[in-house]
């Protein structure tokens, strides 16, 4: 899933289909995106969503072996540092160039892809013949799909290669959730995933809170979030980050602009005085 996680955010590098560089402030370093879903077709229909789903995608399927290559090349370009002699990436400032992670994120939710998590240990594979033991693999997820047992299993090999788990939380209420995610999955789906992920490692949570139809989320919204994530940490799970985001690209539905930074950053200082858990901002910016 496509997160506000990335200042530059072209999915294509020269021909490639399925895996695109990224320049991310916020990792301090290149982040090489997998695409899981070149269809664009996901499980949710964010009202935020910044994929363009109005024209059709050419490539429909994942094609391992084309995947595969492309990400041994990428790697390659990365760590030789020829990809600082490409336009794109030429005025990336000295101390960002550093590969950070590989993540898996997309056009859409990766762990529906159906072999997840055959395409997580390839990926692994080539990182470990890349000899990148230091650079991350991160999964973007709307964790929908974390109670599948092959997403349990591609996790599982995440754990063993330095994965992070990074899930979506954008509400507190049912109401809310399905106003701003819309998806006939529960949200208690979600928590219990969220939850029984969290059990067994640290997960990241991810946030977007916006403005629909010029109005911020309400107070009693953002107390019902807290009260989910200490649900969480309640059961036992472990949150190492709680990342809250507001729109910064032009979003699925013209009804949704961005929260001031003032905002966002009273909804960070909110999730860190009820929660108790660390919690940064990053802001809106529509170009
Ligand atoms: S989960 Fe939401 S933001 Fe992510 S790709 Fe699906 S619709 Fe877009």
């Amino acid at each position: 899933m496509p997160h506000p996680l990335h200042t530059t955010h072209e999915r294509s590098f020269d021909a490639y289909r399925f895996v695109y560089p990224v320049l991310s402030r916020r990792s301090r370093g290149l982040s090489v995106g997998v695409n899981l879903n070149p269809d664009k077709v996901c499980n949710f229909d964010c009202i935020y969503c910044q994929v363009d789903r109005s024209t059709q995608s050419e490539t429909e399927f994942v094609e391992i072996d084309a995947l595969l290559k492309e990400l041994g090349e990428m790697l390659a370009v990365v760590r030789s540092g020829k990809i600082y002699a490409t336009e794109k990436f030429c005025s990336t400032p000295p101390a960002l160039r550093r590969l950070n992670d590989i993540a898996f994120s997309g056009d859409g939710e990766p762990t529906t892809y159906q072999n997840f998590d055959a395409i997580i240990e390839a990926c692994a594979g080539a990182k470990r013949a890349a000899g990148l033991d230091d650079v991350k693999m991160v999964l973007i997820t709307n964790a929908s799909m974390l109670h599948r047992p092959h997403v349990q299993r591609g996790l599982e090999i995440l754990d063993a290669n330095q994965g992070e788990i990074w899930a979506k939380l954008d509400a507190g209420t049912e109401a809310y959730y399905r106003r701003i995610d819309r998806t006939p999955i529960p949200l208690r789906q979600i928590l219990e995933n969220i939850t029984a992920a969290a059990r067994v490692r640290p997960v990241v949570i991810q946030s977007l809170w916006m403005r629909v139809g010029g109005e911020a989320p309400s107070q009693e919204e953002l107390d019902a979030y807290c009260d989910r994530l200490n649900a969480i940490v309640a059961a036992r799970g472990a949150l190492r980050l709680v990342q809250i985001y507001t729109v910064a690209r032009r979003p699925a539905e013209s009804c949704v602009t961005p929260l001031s930074d003032a905002e966002v950053d009273a909804i960070s200082r909110l999730v860190r005085r009820r929660v108790g858990v660390p919690a940064e901002a990053f802001y809106g910016v529509i170009s």
